[in-house]
């Protein structure tokens, strides 16, 4: 990896880099990119940066003021894998050419303001990140034949989504039985070299991976875990991350797709996200003889994001479909609680290891977040719930711990615990009522929380509203 601009030019000589792309991340979370000439790259673009118009960038600017600048970072900078020509990737911050301030809707932008808050406050210096994103490869995928199947895919799935590969070999009845996808060995998991290649090729990228498994999901789901890692660094490899795998799906004549619940009647796609506060390298989640060894500190920050729960999912779990993955059955979770055991509460603490040797692996898992969010908006507003928590000192003893499968709550005490939203609606109308604690160290601004949540009624919740739906075909048709 490069430290500094002289670095990266170096690189662009050593390697025979011929070309520059510039990447940076919309409003909703996708990359977007521009190339240049490797040549034309000087010192002076990583000071001033490298116009662009960022009038169809979804969630920035209007036509009449699009002019915009991309300053590459220069330690994100790494050779794509997938380029016939020589290519180097940095991702940039996003910049205002007439102010030269930073783009208050660039996303990156936004975890950068939520880290220096954090070291601002003086509760810690650090906060670790790891995201457990999970995905699903499909073959035979195609557009016109989704929407018939995604309604009935729990009679179709053997048949038509695992049935073999797109190069024409059968699946010889090594089919994968429904919910025992997790572990058997090849040939059942058809996906072992995607997977393979994938994690290397983030490793060679710089981005440590430190296992990749077949998931619990019937049709060819997965999962790479990477290295914790701090918050923009960590959403950085959140966008890597995903190019790697719907690349190296791509190159194998498959789909790969992040969105959290392409299939009914199977799991979904979460990204259960890691977290901890650190102070002087030391972790301030640990303390032991406590309940599953949790420092005071720790319950507050999980009190915080209980707290703001449903506000904070319209940032986390920002997608019409991100609900369809949020009900019982499927280890997401559905209830508002915190527990070392069990999967189905919205926090759980992981207790792989314990016990002082291990204080550096205490961490809370904040289970709703799904790979259709925003990596650095959702990591940012993770942080902002936990430390109002924090700051408010928020008590945690309502929330649990609730060590019993909440998904199977006897009624009188399931009627004590909250459930998370139900749709998108109801998560975005939360933000609307609670969300101050964004606002603090103006990490986010009033400005891009009001885009956020007109962009998502608007261009997604609405037009998914006014379209038929092929269960209501089911439902209708013939009435
Ligand atoms: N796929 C599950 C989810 O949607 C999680 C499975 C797991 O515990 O890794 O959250
Ligand atoms: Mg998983
Ligand atoms: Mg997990």
């Amino acid at each position: 990896s490069c430290t500094s601009p002289e670095h990266v030019l170096d690189l662009i000589r050593s390697r025979g880099i011929q070309i520059v792309d510039l990447r940076f991340t919309d409003l909703p979370g996708t990359w977007q990119h521009a190339s240049l000439p490797a040549s034309q790259l000087s010192l002076a673009d990583f000071e001033r940066g490298i116009g662009f118009d960022g009038s169809s960038i979804r969630g920035f600017q209007a036509i009449e003021e699009s002019d915009m600048l991309l300053v590459p970072d220069p330690t994100t900078a790494f050779i794509d894998p997938f380029a016939a020509v020589p290519t180097l990737v940095m991702i940039c911050n996003v910049v205002d050419p007439e102010t030269r301030q930073p783009y208050a809707r660039d996303p990156r932008y936004v975890a950068q303001k939520a880290e220096r808050y954090l070291r601002d406050l003086g509760i810690a210096d650090t906060s670790f990140w790891g995201p457990e994103i999970e995905f699903f490869i499909f073959d035979h995928v195609s557009y016109e034949v989704l929407p018939y199947r995604m309604g009935f895919a729990i009679d179709s799935r053997e048949g038509y989504w695992n049935s073999g590969r797109n190069d024409g070999t059968p699946n010889l009845g090594y089919t994968i039985r429904p919910k025992e996808g997790y572990f058997p060995a090849p040939p059942h998991d058809t996906f072992q070299d995607i997977r393979s290649e994938a994690a290397l090729l983030l490793e060679q990228i710089g981005v440590p991976v430190e296992m990749h498994h077949h998931e619990v999901a019937t049709a060819g789901q997965g999962e790479i875990d990477m290295r914790r890692d701090t918050l923009t660094a960590m959403a950085d490899k959140v966008m890597i991350y995903k190019y790697v795998i719907k690349n190296v799906a791509r190159k194998h004549g498959c789909t790969a797709t992040f969105m959290p619940k392409p299939l009914f009647g199977d799991n979904g796609n979460g990204m259960h996200t890691h977290q901890s506060l650190w102070r002087d390298g030391t972790n301030l989640f640990y303390a032991a003889c406590h309940y599953a060894e949790l420092s005071e500190l720790a319950l507050s920050y999980i009190a915080g994001l209980l707290t703001h729960v449903d506000a904070l999912l319209a940032l986390t779990s920002p997608t019409t479909n991100s609900y369809k993955r949020l009900v019982p059955h499927y280890e997401a979770p559905v209830n508002v609680a915190f527990s070392k055991r069990n999967r189905s509460a919205c926090i759980r603490i992981p207790m792989y290891t314990t016990g002082p040797e291990n204080a550096a692996a205490k961490r809370v898992e904040f289970r709703p977040p799904d790979p259709s969010c925003n990596p650095y908006l959702a990591f940012a507003a993770m942080l902002m719930a936990g430390l109002d928590g924090i700051q408010r000192r928020l008590d945690a003893s309502r929330f649990g711990p609730l060590d019993v499968n909440t998904y199977q709550l006897p009624p009188e005490q399931a009627a004590q615990v909250k459930s998370v939203p139900g749709s998108l609606g109801a998560a975005l109308e939360a933000l609307e009522r609670d969300h101050d604690w964004l606002l603090e160290g103006n990490v986010f601004t009033r400005d891009l929380l009001e885009t956020w949540v007109s962009y998502k009624r608007e261009k997604e919740l609405r037009e998914v509203e006014v379209r038929p739906h092929p269960y209501e075909f089911y439902l209708y048709f013939d009435i």
